[in-house]
């Protein structure tokens, strides 16, 4: 058997297969590569949480390490990198909302109704698949543009807009760990429309498409207005452009009015349109978003508590 490389060396296939093999910080990196949002997750402790609140912690080891972590999930591995350096014990979590939502089923009663709604066809079999270290269940789907939906019904919960699921290998205040059952590489169904009508029954609202966010208007604005001028820069200009772009959007990222897998997903496609390299897209996207979320942090950190 050969020893698990650098996963920035891995094809995507090895890399999804050596997954349940690597420690979390690396997982954590091979996500973000596959373009998942990551979030560093606090750790269970025995009886407790790494977390301030230790022993009383309601949720052990499942909520985010980062204040304002919506801005902050991050596809950018250098930067997952820097938070596993920090964190080594870190659990991973997974933004829902950007690549895909997750239906959480939960105890004997989930079960009973997630066997129903796939004998009735709602939820197709198939797709990528985790257990969780309490028992249950995530199944990935592609996103809908939908919040969060606790108990839509009995046992299931839905992850989607601004959400968050704790993702393998974390570990579960019970000892276990997250595993997939059925990995990432699986292909991520569309919901059908059964399970959507549960989720957004008639009568209500229309959720707003992927793209844009209730609240988040402004952001949205500045992301079109600034790939639209990375789109029309010519070769001289180009590059400024991307740059001016990333540290301007990395300041609605750290502000939270903007997902930065957003941010990089639009920016890089207007620099590519416009004839810039992968590698030199890359290294700008990151080094405006890393300055910006620098200067956050240094506002937090010397901010009130
Ligand atoms: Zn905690």
């Amino acid at each position: 058997m050969t020893a698990v490389r650098d996963p920035a060396r891995l094809g995507p296939g090895d890399l999804l297969a050596a997954l349940g093999e690597l420690p979390t910080g690396r997982v954590a990196e091979a996500y973000a590569a596959l373009g998942w949002p990551v979030v560093p997750l606090h750790t269970p402790r025995p009886g407790g949480c790494s977390c301030r609140a230790g022993l009383a912690c309601p949720d052990p080891g499942k909520h985010p390490r980062l204040r304002g972590w919506h801005g902050l999930a991050s596809v950018d591995p250098a930067a997952v990198r820097g938070w596993w350096r920090r964190w080594p014990a870190a659990n991973v979590g997974l933004a829902t909302g950007a690549r895909f939502d997750v239906l959480d089923v939960d105890g004997p009663g989930g079960e009973a109704e997630l066997r129903a709604l796939v004998e009735a066809g709602a939820v197709p079999r198939g797709g990528p698949l985790a257990r969780t270290g309490g028992g249950g269940w995530h199944l990935l789907f592609q996103p809908t543009g939908l919040g969060n939906r606790g108990g839509f019904r009995p046992g299931l919960d839905w992850r989607g807009r601004g959400g968050l699921v704790v993702a393998p290998p974390s570990q579960h205040p019970s000892g276990r760990r997250y595993r997939w059952v059925r990995p990432p590489g699986a292909e991520v169904p569309a919901a059908p429309a059964g399970l959507r009508a549960l989720l957004a029954p008639p009568g209500r609202p229309a959720p707003a498409p992927p793209p844009t966010a209730p609240g988040r208007g402004y952001g949205t604005a500045a992301l079109r207005g600034e790939a639209a001028r990375v789109a029309a820069a010519g070769p001289g200009g180009r590059q400024h452009a991307l740059n001016v772009a990333a540290l301007k959007l990395g300041r609605l990222v750290a502000a939270g009015q903007l997902e930065e897998a957003r941010v990089w997903a639009e920016l890089a496609a207007a620099a590519r349109s416009v004839g810039l390299g992968e590698g030199e897209i890359a290294k700008t996207i990151r080094r405006g978003l890393a300055d910006a979320r620098r200067h956050a942090t240094a506002r937090v950190g010397g901010g009130r508590g």
